[in-house]
């Protein structure tokens, strides 16, 4: 496949324009291409499964903003529902039977959550459920897994996935040593460092906090058996489990990896899917750790526009939505997209992984499976720029950095896999002939 006639410009001269008013260039780390080089997209449009950018140039969308787009872009029951929501008035700072029913199809959906409340950002969502986790227990430690990411929150950036392992940063200025002591950061996939973490910190441990799959180091799905040790370990040591759903819940099934492996958190924390595309959050769980919380408890937590009916009513929508003929379809493109990704990779003949998380999938540069952070540093992370680059000037949108899980969307059709087939072969050919040190 030949390179379509390609310019950026126009994002070109949008980045160099927002350079000089916002930090970077963006409002969040791994937009600005930082890991990969050149001009990151600023997007005009987007529809199902296509994103436009400033310049006009198409890209078939792997993205999904991250994670919440399941359905594809601007689908039509989901504009409506904001669009009747917004003519209804924008916020009130009062209750309202949204709300109400967000709540209910969240607790419909994942049966350990009984309370749930909404926040605006999934980092607001684990900040209070580590919050409550304290209060609750009375104690101060939290245990968490490196190359996991749970949002900028203070005490959780130590080994931190997504943006911090794409910039290769240990923790982040500004943490004070307080807050970064209070974080026991232990290898993924690793119960035996758990339960050595416990020991080392009798009575102290307030809980330990997983992603229930973990997406921010690249797909890394939890060994068998990982997850409910965890359970066993929590339960042994009167420490809460806080299950990080907001990759994964809504996405991976209509219970999120908790429809997967059915181990059941304490509390869980959502955002993306369940707000779709809208700055919504949550975190819920056991009734008698949620009752903890202000007005009806003591551990306070708040937010002036939390619950917000726009983006009430475009994560109801969503769900609603999000049928099972949709979920088969996220299980079947993700297949596809993996079948796609490792035959391109082997006909170049470069070592790789094509790892899957439920229906997230990642592309690792190594010989052997990833299976937690120290792993997913030695693969051939410099491969990557290459690769992607060459996705992207073919029209094929994936994550900016090697370090994050690919999304796909029900609204991926024949056409776009026929895109994506086209121009894989030329992306694995970069890969293979990359070398260490150069990058795009
Ligand atoms: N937890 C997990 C597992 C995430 O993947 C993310 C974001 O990617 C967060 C928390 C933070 O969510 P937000 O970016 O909405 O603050």
């Amino acid at each position: 496949m030949e390179v379509v006639s390609f310019s950026s410009s126009r994002s070109a001269e949008l980045f160099q324009r927002a350079s000089a008013v916002i930090p970077g260039g963006v409002n969040s780390p791994v937009r600005a291409f930082s890991a990969v080089g050149g001009t990151p997209r600023f997007i005009a449009s987007a529809s199902g499964a296509t994103l436009t950018d400033v310049d006009g140039n198409s890209y078939v969308d792997l993205v999904c903003s991250w994670g919440p787009m399941i359905l594809g872009h601007a689908h039509p029951a989901v504009v409506e529902a904001v669009r009747e929501a917004a003519t209804g008035g924008l916020s009130f700072g009062a209750p309202t039977a949204g709300e109400i029913e967000l709540a209910e199809e969240i607790i419909g959906r994942v049966e350990p959550v009984q309370r749930v409340r909404l926040v605006n950002s999934g980092t607001e969502a684990t900040m209070s459920a580590i919050r409550l986790a304290r209060g609750f227990t009375g104690k101060t430690k939290i245990i968490k897994f490196a190359g996991c990411y749970h949002g900028h929150v203070d005490a959780l950036l130590a080994d931190a996935g997504s943006g911090v392992a794409t910039l290769g940063l240990p923790t982040s200025p500004g943490v004070t040593g307080a807050q970064a002591g209070d974080t026991i950061v232990v290898p993924y996939n690793d119960l035996d460092a758990v339960a050595e973490a416990f020991a080392a910190n009798q009575g102290q441990i307030a809980a330990v906090i997983t992603e229930a799959a973990a997406g921010n180091m690249g797909a890394v799905a939890p060994e068998p058996g990982f997850n409910a040790g965890l359970r066993r370990l929590a339960n042994a040591h009167d420490a809460l489990l806080i299950v990080d759903e907001v990759m994964t819940g809504f996405r991976v099934s209509a219970a999120g990896w908790y429809g997967i492996d059915g181990v059941a958190g304490d509390l869980y924390t959502f955002g993306k899917v369940m707000s779709g595309g809208l700055p919504a959050a949550a975190f819920g769980g056991r009734a008698d750790i949620m009752d903890h919380l202000a007005p009806a408890g003591p551990v306070y937590q708040a937010g002036t526009l939390s619950g917000n009916p726009v983006a009430v009513a475009a994560g109801l929508a969503t769900l609603r939505a999000a049928d099972a003929a949709v979920y088969a379809k996220l299980d079947a493109n993700a297949k596809r997209l993996g079948d796609l990704l490792g035959s391109a990779l082997d006909t170049a003949g470069v070592a790789h992984q094509v790892q899957f998380a439920g229906n997230m999938v990642s592309v690792f540069f190594s010989a052997k499976p990833v299976t937690d952070y120290a792993s997913a540093k030695a693969a051939e992370t410099w491969r990557f720029a290459p690769f992607f680059h060459a996705l992207l000037e073919r029209g094929v949108y994936a994550p900016p950095s090697a370090f994050e899980a690919w999304f796909v969307s029900a609204a991926l059709d024949d056409a776009s896999f026929e895109k994506i087939a086209a121009a894989l072969p030329a992306a694995a050919q970069a890969a293979a002939a990359a070398t260490e040190g150069t990058s795009s």
